[in-house]
């Protein structure tokens, strides 16, 4: 059995079996025009790329996804992989390829590819080994998928969402680093468990860098509705300043401990990147803290820094930044998070 040049299937005397098994339906109508077809590319096919593209699959994201790597051997292992899982998942066409060609049209570029942070490794330290790499990565997606909306998720994710905006020339709407959402599910996840409450009641956010200066926003944490902070208060019920410090600590440590112990982060930054492409791809209309152009938000002036802010996520990119409140102390500690992204930003003189 083989495909023949239009598509259809021969059997070995030549018979054409797509015709054999369905007779076309005479006079039929053409599909309707206003129906959207969605094309994902996740370039990378490490363990970050392979957790979020399995999870765009299982959890019926697009209609097509396409896998770029640059080891052609790994590459058709991980799409051949997926593919065969076929007669589980809702019908999607997979594809890989070491050319960019086979992103073309895509909505939504998810940017994996990347050193690997070493255990004990600051994030800051493998920029200079990613820097390179994106400037042969960025400029052909964007060359291929004029109006995709391009998502950064290789570390240090807020200085390379900068240079992806430069290198793509895109609007900074749609140029978003995956940022602190991840941080702020580990948040939501320790609070939950520390308080004995379903992780999905909580609203808790961490914004600035993904990495060692985020911030952790306390005095907006609500839980089932209920604000946390004024509540404890007003019922005046102690609670130690320390273990609050203690919670954000470990959110921070958190990449770290996983990495050595297991070599490498997937399962949650697959399903927290799965998150930003549902809001895109289905217009949500949802508030994520990521990575996004921080120029005169929250009093950090009129610099060109990318750090996490909750902001709202739909099919255009960025729609909006919420105008979160903070207390003066968390607005000093963010406007010092950008400050730490931007003194590496210009180390690179880029
Ligand atoms: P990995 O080493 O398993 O995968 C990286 C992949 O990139 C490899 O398959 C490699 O072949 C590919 N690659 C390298 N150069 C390429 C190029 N020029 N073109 C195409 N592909 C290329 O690493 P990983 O564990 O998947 O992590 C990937 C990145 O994601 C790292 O930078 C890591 O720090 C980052 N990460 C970010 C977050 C976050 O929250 N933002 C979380 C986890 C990991």
């Amino acid at each position: 059995m083989h495909k023949s040049g239009s598509g259809s299937t021969l059997g070995p005397d030549g018979l054409d079996l797509t015709q054999a098994f369905f007779k076309p339906i005479s006079n039929a109508a053409p599909p309707s025009p206003t129906k959207r077809h969605n094309k994902i590319s996740v370039i990378g096919a490490g363990n970050v790329g392979m957790a979020i593209a399995q999870t765009i699959l299982t959890q019926d994201l697009t209609d097509e996804l396409v896998i770029v790597d640059n080891k052609p051997d790994k590459l058709r292992g991980e799409m051949l992989d997926l593919q065969h899982a076929a007669a589980f998942l809702p019908r999607v066409k997979i594809n890989s390829s070491v050319e960019y060609s086979v992103t073309a049209g895509s909505d939504l570029c998810i940017v994996t590819a990347g050193a690997r942070q070493i255990g004990g490794e600051s994030r800051l330290n493998l920029l200079q080994r990613n820097l390179s790499l994106f400037k042969a990565i960025i400029p052909p997606l964007a060359r291929y998928s004029p109006e995709t909306v391009l998502i950064i998720v290789s570390n240090p994710v807020d200085v390379l969402t900068y240079i992806a905006w430069k290198l793509s020339g895109f609007p900074s709407n749609r140029v978003i680093g995956s940022g602190t959402n991840l941080d702020s599910s580990r948040f939501c996840f320790l609070i939950a468990d520390h308080l004995q409450v379903n992780a999905q009641d909580v609203q808790a956010c961490i914004v600035g860098e993904h990495g060692d200066s985020s911030v952790a926003l306390w005095s907006s944490i609500s839980i089932g509705g209920i604000p946390v902070l004024s509540f404890l208060e007003k019922q005046q019920i102690a609670y130690e300043k320390e273990t609050l410090e203690n919670i954000h600590k470990t959110v921070i440590n958190s990449a770290y401990e996983v990495i050595s112990l297991k070599g490498y982060t997937s399962w949650a930054i697959g399903y927290s990147v799965a998150s930003l492409a549902r809001s895109i791809i289905r217009d949500q209309r949802k508030i994520h803290p990521v990575s996004v152009l921080a120029k005169g938000f929250y009093g950090i002036g009129d610099v060109e820094v990318f750090l996490s802010l909750p902001a709202q996520l739909g099919r255009g990119g960025v729609l909006g930044v919420t105008n979160v409140h903070m207390n003066k102390e968390e607005e000093q500690r963010l406007r010092d998070s950008a400050k730490t992204i931007l003194e590496v930003q210009t180390q690179l003189g880029i």
